[in-house]
C-alpha cells in the first residue's frame, strides 16, 4: 500500500472499509459499504446521464449534508473538477459564483435550488439535493442514488473507468473574501495528496525497528469526528477526504449548535471536535455546564482565524488534561494546513500557529523579496507541493496572479515572524493597516490587547475616513449582555498597553456577537458599512 497520489486513489481505498462507520447525519448513519456504493452509483450517473467526463466541473452548492461526500467523491472518481460554492451567499454572490465557473452539473440543496431560481442562476444540469417537492428541470438527487438499471445495482458496484493523474485539476475553491472579491483556487491532485501526505505523517505512530530492519506504520486509531467547518471552506474539505481515506468516521452537522455539538459528542462518542476558534469557544462554554459525558473527546483543533492564547487554559479547565488542543494555518491556495502545533508545544507557546508540516516550506520575506532571518516580522511565504499553481480568471487560465508570487513563494499577505525553533508566529494581515496620517496601526495588534479586557467577548478594529488624517482607527467590540462596560474603559485599557496613536478614537459596544464568515473570520467590510451609516 502507498499512499494516494490523487483523490480518486483516495476514494477508491475507502472501500477496504467496508462496515466502519463513514459519516453520521441526524438520525442516518452510513458505513462505508454504503459509501462506497452511493459514490460509485453516482459517478455512473454523472457519467451515463450527464456526460460528464475527465476535466468537466461539478458544481456543489450544499449544506454539510451527506449527500455532498457522494458528490464530491463522484467527482473524484470521474477525475471531474469539484467547485464547491459557499452556502452563505446571498443570491446575487452565489450567482456571480456561479457564473464564473460555469460548471455542468450542479448540485444543490432545497435554498440553494430557491436561489438559482429566484435570481436566474443556470447550469446546463441541476441536481436537488434533498428538496420537499420536485421541481420542474431539477433532477432529484435521490433518484439517482436508487433508480439506477438493475446492473448497477451489485453489491460490489465497480467504479467508471478514468485517469487521473497528479497534475490534473482536482477542485476549484473559492478563498473566504475576507480581503476583497473571493478568488477561484485552482487545486490538483498533487495539491490534496500533499496534503493527505501531511496528515497521514503525522496521525500514523511510526515505529523505527532498532537495528534497521522495514519501518513499522500501525494505522491511524480510529476516530469520530465531529466537523463544524463547512467542506466548502478547505478546513472542512481536507477533513473529508482525510478522514474518509483513513477509515475514520465523519459526524456531520446542519449548522453550528454548540449544545447540539456536545448533545453529539455523547451520543457518537465523537474523539475530535475541529472548527474556527469561535466555534470552539462555544463548545466550550457549552461543556463548561453540560452534564453530558464528554469522556471520549481525545482532541479540539482550531484554524482558520486567530485563537485566543488563553484558549488552550480554558480546554484544560473544562476538559481536563486527556484533550488535546490543536491549531494550524493554512488558506485555500496551500490546500490545507500548512503549520500546526498541539499539546505540549502549544501549552508552551499558545500564541504560535506551529511549525511547518512536512510537506511545506514557510518564510518569511520581506518587502524587497529577501528573506528575513529568524525573529524578523515580514511577509509569511510558502512553498511546496500542497501551494496551487494559480488562481482561474487571470487571463491565464490556471497561471499565478501577477503579485500572489514572488521568486517560486506564494504570498501569503500575512505578517509574522518564525522564531530559532522554527515556531510560526502570526501579527496580522497586511491588507488589514490602518494607515492613520501616515502611521500604520495593525488592526490585529489592537484586537488582541481589547480581548485582553475580561468584558470583551470578541474585537474587531478597522479604518473609518477621517477629513484630516486619511484614516483613523476605531473599534467595535462584543461584550456581554449584562456588562458595564464603557468606551472610556476600553481605551483607558488599550492605553496602558499599546501607543496612543493606536488607541482607536471611538470604541463602540454591542451586545451580539460581530457578523463572521462561514470560516470564522470576522466581516469588517459589513462593519464598516454598520459604520458609515452611523447604525453603531
Ligand atoms: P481572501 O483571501 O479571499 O481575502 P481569506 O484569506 O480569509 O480570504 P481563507 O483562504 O479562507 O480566505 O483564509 C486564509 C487566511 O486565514 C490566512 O491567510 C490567514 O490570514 C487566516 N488564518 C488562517 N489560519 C489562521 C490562524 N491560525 N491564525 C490567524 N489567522 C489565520
Ligand atoms: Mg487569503
Amino acid at each position: 500500500d502507498r499512499e494516494p497520489r490523487t483523490l480518486r486513489e483516495a476514494f477508491l481505498a475507502t472501500k477496504r472499509h467496508g462496515s466502519a462507520l463513514a459519516i453520521g447525519y441526524r438520525d442516518e448513519h452510513y458505513d462505508y459499504a454504503g459509501l462506497w456504493a452511493r459514490t460509485v452509483r453516482l459517478a455512473h450517473a454523472l457519467r451515463g446521464e450527464f456526460g460528464i467526463a475527465k476535466g468537466d466541473r461539478v458544481g456543489i452548492a450544499m449544506r454539510n449534508y451527506p449527500e455532498f461526500v457522494f458528490a464530491f467523491g463522484a467527482t473524484q472518481l470521474l477525475g471531474a473538477v469539484a467547485v464547491p460554492f459557499n452556502s452563505w451567499l446571498k443570491g446575487p454572490e452565489l450567482a456571480d459564483l456561479v457564473g464564473e465557473a460555469r460548471p455542468k452539473v450542479l448540485f444543490a440543496d432545497q435554498e440553494r435550488i430557491a436561489l438559482a431560481q429566484a435570481f436566474g442562476i443556470t447550469a446546463p444540469e441541476l441536481i436537488g439535493v434533498r428538496c420537499a417537492a420536485p421541481t420542474p428541470g431539477v433532477t432529484d438527487c435521490a433518484s439517482l442514488l436508487t433508480d439506477l438499471s438493475a446492473d448497477l445495482d451489485t453489491p460490489d458496484l465497480d467504479p467508471p473507468d478514468a485517469e487521473v493523474l497528479p497534475d490534473d485539476v482536482a477542485t476549484i475553491l473559492f478563498t473566504s473574501g475576507t480581503t476583497g472579491r473571493p478568488k477561484a483556487a485552482v487545486h490538483t491532485h498533487l495539491n490534496h495528496s500533499a496534503s493527505l501526505l501531511n496528515k497521514l505523517i503525522r496521525a500514523v505512530p511510526v515505529t523505527e525497528p532498532e537495528g534497521g530492519g522495514p519501518v513499522e506504520v500501525s494505522p491511524p486509531p480510529r476516530s469520530c469526528k465531529l466537523v463544524t467547518f463547512p467542506f466548502f471552506h478547505i478546513a472542512g474539505l481536507n477533513t473529508l477526504y482525510n478522514t474518509l481515506y483513513a477509515g475514520q468516521s465523519l459526524v456531520l452537522m446542519y449548522k453550528w449548535d454548540a449544545a447540539e455539538a456536545v448533545r453529539l459528542v455523547e451520543a457518537e462518542k465523537v474523539n475530535e471536535v475541529s472548527g474556527p476558534p469561535f466555534v470552539v469557544q462555544t463548545f466550550l462554554a457549552a461543556a463548561r455546564t453540560t452534564g453530558r459525558d464528554l469522556s471520549s473527546l481525545r482532541s479540539l483543533g482550531m484554524g482558520s482565524a486567530a485563537a485566543p492564547a488563553h484558549v488552550v487554559e480554558e480546554v484544560r479547565a473544562v476538559l481536563g488534561d486527556t484533550v488535546v488542543p490543536k491549531t494550524g494555518y493554512g488558506m485555500t491556495e496551500t490546500t490545507s494546513g500548512v503549520v500546526a502545533i498541539s499539546a505540549a508545544d502549544f501549552a508552551r507557546r499558545p500564541t504560535s500557529v506551529g511549525r511547518p508540516l512536512p510537506t511545506a516550506e514557510v518564510a518569511i520575506m520581506g518587502p524587497d523579496g529577501r528573506l528575513l532571518d529568524s525573529g524578523a516580522e515580514g511577509e509569511v511565504v510558502v512553498r511546496g507541493p500542497q501551494v496551487i499553481q494559480g488562481y482561474e480568471g487571470t487571463g491565464t487560465g490556471a497561471g499565478p496572479l501577477d503579485d500572489s508570487f514572488r521568486d517560486g513563494w506564494f504570498r501569503t499577505g500575512d505578517l509574522g515572524r518564525i522564531d530559532a525553533e522554527g515556531f510560526v508566529y502570526l501579527v496580522g494581515r497586511i491588507k488589514d493597516i490602518v494607515i492613520r496620517g501616515g502611521e500604520n496601526i495593525n488592526c490585529s495588534e489592537v484586537e488582541v490587547a481589547l480581548e485582553t479586557h475580561p468584558e470583551v467577548r470578541e474585537a474587531a478594529a478597522l479604518g473609518a475616513p477621517h477629513p484630516l488624517l486619511g484614516e483613523e482607527l476605531v473599534a467595535i467590540v462584543h461584550a456581554p449582555q449584562d456588562s458595564a462596560v464603557t468606551p472610556e474603559d476600553l481605551r483607558a485599557h488599550l492605553a496602558e498597553r499599546l501607543a496612543a496613536f493606536k488607541v482607536p478614537a471611538r470604541v463602540a459596544i454591542v451586545h451580539r456577537p460581530l457578523p463572521r464568515t462561514a470560516s470564522g473570520k470576522i466581516v469588517k467590510r459589513e462593519l464598516a458599512g454598520a459604520l458609515d451609516l452611523g447604525r453603531l
